[in-house]
């Protein structure tokens, strides 16, 4: 796991009020704007203790008493940012699933739209940083579907909850400290100073150590604004954080083994699936998350948005002994009786197997929620 850089998706939507300076724990009402309660700030103790703990470290750091006033002001413990924190163990998607959701119908042509409505900005990039604009385009619909899913969790609140948690306490409070100092140099507000449950913010998810050391301002506003509805400065940043770490200009991050693509290595992470063949700028790719599959995805969702078509070659049946196909008829089968599968994307998610088991009991066959071969004739 690298540290300058962690990956977390959150689609989430929250602000919470409530006093917990080091000093005055008070009964300040909540604000609420129709978050899940749990991702309100909360009055606790032991955060309360470890804070005013804390802030000599901060002192210490360099940031004033009147940035720590201000950033605690309406900051607190979350404890949402717990739960997800302990319960991250992600659904271990294969590359076909993996690749599939990250290049969804819905995410090709809003990254085709979004790509076309920002083109000045994209070319300017280019020849700025050298690096690909398509790849900044990708990254930015992996990190928060192209602005849509930047998060709205108060950063203080969520990285001082999990450097008070202890888990990777070390690890959080280096982000904290670095939160802190995005405030100390009025860089934002505390109000704007919002991300994923775990401190990753604005369009492309920079957490705040990466964005101490690789944001920049583009648009010359004077601030390095990667919260901005106008995504100018954090597709700049992701630039600017992938030249720094390494990329090289001209040189494609890889291809589909035997499609014409660069030399490189040749890697295939699923078993009996498609090989891909990959440069030194897919390893600059995984500095930003360190996964061949994330990778691969902002490869290919990188190819699919500048006009490039589905992948070549094919992947096994699953465990089940479905193929993609097999799960895409499935699905279309179930939604065209009117079940609700989510996105007919070929993945088998929740929505997907309360569908089949829905469908299964207006058949009076046994629930299993299973997306299995025997349904198949069923659902022509
Ligand atoms: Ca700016």
């Amino acid at each position: 796991m690298y540290l300058n850089r962690r990956h977390f998706i959150a689609a989430l939507t929250t602000f919470g009020v409530t006093a917990c300076s080091g000093t005055a724990p008070s009964s300040q009402p909540l604000v609420t704007r129709g978050l899940p309660p749990d991702l309100l700030p909360t009055e606790n103790a032991g955060f309360t203790s470890w804070l005013a703990a804390f802030r000599p470290r901060a002192r210490q750091a360099g940031i004033s008493a009147q940035t720590l006033d201000a950033a605690f002001a309406k900051a607190g413990y979350i404890p949402g940012v717990i739960t997800r924190d302990r319960t991250q163990i992600q659904t271990r998607r294969t590359l076909e699933e993996y690749l599939s959701i990250a290049t969804s119908d819905e995410r090709l042509a809003k990254g085709r739209a979004a790509y076309q409505r920002h083109a000045t900005t994209f070319s300017a990039l280019q020849s700025r940083y050298g690096v690909d604009p398509l790849i900044i385009a990708a990254i930015w619909g992996m990190e928060s579907q192209f602005g849509e899913k930047r998060g709205q969790i108060p950063v203080i609140s969520a990285t001082a909850t999990l450097a008070y948690d202890g888990r990777r306490a070390a690890f959080y409070e280096s982000q904290l400290i670095a939160a802190l100092r995005i405030l100390e140099r009025q860089e934002t507000t505390p109000q704007r100073l919002v991300g994923s449950w775990a401190g990753a913010m604005g369009h492309t998810q920079f957490i705040p150590t990466s964005y101490q050391a690789f944001a920049v301002d583009f648009d010359g506003d004077g601030r390095r604004d990667i919260w901005a509805d106008d995504p100018s400065d954090a597709l700049a940043s992701t630039a600017s954080y992938l030249a720094r770490n390494g990329w090289r200009s001209g040189l494609k991050w890889g291809a589909e083994t035997g499609t014409g693509g660069p030399d490189g290595r040749t890697i295939q992470p699923q078993r009996g699936g498609v090989r891909f063949t990959v440069t030194r700028n897919f390893n600059v790719l995984k500095t930003y998350n360190n996964s061949d599959l994330y990778a691969l995805g902002v490869g290919h969702l990188a190819d699919r948005i500048g006009g490039g078509g589905p992948l070549q070659g094919s992947f096994p049946p699953d465990a089940n002994g479905m193929t993609k196909s097999d799960r895409l008829a499935l699905q279309r089968g179930l939604a065209a009786r009117g079940y609700d599968v989510g996105t007919i994307d070929g993945v088998i998610g929740k929505l997907t197997e309360s569908a089949i088991s829905a469908f299964q009991q207006s058949q009076g066959l046994a629930l299993t929620g299973t997306a299995t071969p025997d349904l198949l004739p069923l659902l022509r």
